[in-house]
């Protein structure tokens, strides 16, 4: 499945959810987000590319993070790199 990515099993469930699960930056905007995702590197919050505010994959584009995670059910991780789900 994961042919290609080395990230995804390399980070697998390394940092939990924080308990406060919102876009900070969406909040200090004003404006709404759509869902949320956790980058595995560090345990940053930023919202889906779904939302306006796209701030998970600017956390990306800022500090290289590959992975992040679907908060909060960790259902599925997606590495930016690779375009590819895990
Ligand atoms: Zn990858
Ligand atoms: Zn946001
Ligand atoms: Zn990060």
């Amino acid at each position: 499945m994961n042919q290609g990515c080395e990230h995804i099993d390399n980070m697998r469930d390394k940092i939990d959810p924080p308990n406060i699960q919102e876009c900070e930056k969406c909040k200090s905007e004003g404006i709404n987000w759509i869902a949320l995702r956790m980058c595995l590197t560090c345990g940053h919050i930023g919202c889906c590319d779904s939302s306006t505010g796209l701030h998970a994959r600017r956390h990306f584009e800022e500090s290289k993070h590959p992975v992040m995670i679907e908060v909060p059910n960790k259902s599925w991780r997606w590495c930016y790199e690779h375009k590819q789900y895990g």
